[in-house]
């Protein structure tokens, strides 16, 4: 794959983290390929921002809880096309609600989007980091997939989920130089956090000891960190990136 440009897929980089994720890959010289689900006019001004900041960027509609799109996008859009050099799984939704009333569509829909989408992302990414014997992937979760959180048992078994592919993921693939980290926001202010009432928030604010919510770019700092060539040999762990609130 040499004369190829290296490739970043983010998925869900239309918004919130995964834009923050993608406009700072750019700006570390990656082509950067971006996914959303259903924003393209939110996508197509990430692509623009970087582009007009000298990156390259491309944007495709693509929802990962649908495996046989994941795997054609895959087959049409990465294999033999570009040199995939970083896969960022952080698409992802929270569909809240206590346990005795979820209803079994949102268990479904949270895992479906936020752990089976990541792994058909990263089985498809594996198949070609493992010809390329080099490769980083970098997996969003959550801290309440560590510490657990009453009203999101769905997005808390997939995240914790998802830690659990990531540390299999990165004893599997080690042997072709491809590193599998996961990296553990808090309290980020995205859209997935604005509909939160200002009691809410100061509840979970008085709950971090830095004192602030998190912002999608101190998320953004920590992935590019792990997708780059200082993460050499760090493979399999989580990095909290929550302000001290769950250590
Ligand atoms: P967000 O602002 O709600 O953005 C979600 C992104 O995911 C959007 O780009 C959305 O695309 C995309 N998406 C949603 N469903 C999808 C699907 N089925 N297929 C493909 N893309 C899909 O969320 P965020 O706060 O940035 O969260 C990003 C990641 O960080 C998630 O995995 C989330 O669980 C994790 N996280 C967030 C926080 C937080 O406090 N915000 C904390 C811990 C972990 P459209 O724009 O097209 O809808």
């Amino acid at each position: 794959m040499s004369g190829f440009v290296a490739t970043a897929l983010v998925t869900g980089g239309s918004r919130g983290i995964g834009r923050a994720v993608a406009r700072t890959l750019a700006g570390e010289g990656f082509q950067v390929y971006l996914t959303y689900v259903s924003k393209a006019a939110e996508a197509a001004a990430v692509v623009a921002e970087i582009e007009a900041a000298g990156g390259k960027a491309r944007a495709f509609a693509l929802d990962v809880s649908r495996a046989e799109a994941v795997e054609a996008f895959f087959r049409e859009e990465i294999k033999e096309k570009v040199l995939l050099s970083v896969l960022v799984n952080n698409a992802g939704i929270t569909r809240d609600g206590l346990i005795l009333r979820m209803k079994d569509e949102d268990w479904d829909s949270v895992l479906d989007t936020d752990l089976r989408g990541p792994f058909v992302c990263l089985r498809e990414a594996s198949k070609i980091m493992v010809r390329q014997r080099r490769g980083r992937i970098v997996n969003v979760v959550s801290v309440v997939g560590q510490m657990g959180n009453a009203g999101q048992a769905n997005y808390s078994a997939a995240k914790a989920g998802l830690i659990g592919l990531t540390k299999s993921a990165a004893k599997e693939l080690a042997g072709r130089d491809i590193t599998v980290n996961a990296v553990a926001p808090g309290f980020i202010e995205t859209d997935m956090t604005g509909g939160l009432s200002e009691e809410v928030r100061k509840a979970y604010q008085d709950q971090i000891p830095l004192r602030r919510l998190g912002s999608a770019q101190d998320v953004a700092e920590a992935v590019a960190f792990l997708a780059s060539d200082k993460a050499a040999y760090i493979t399999g762990q989580v990095l909290a990136v929550n302000g001290g609130m769950y250590c």
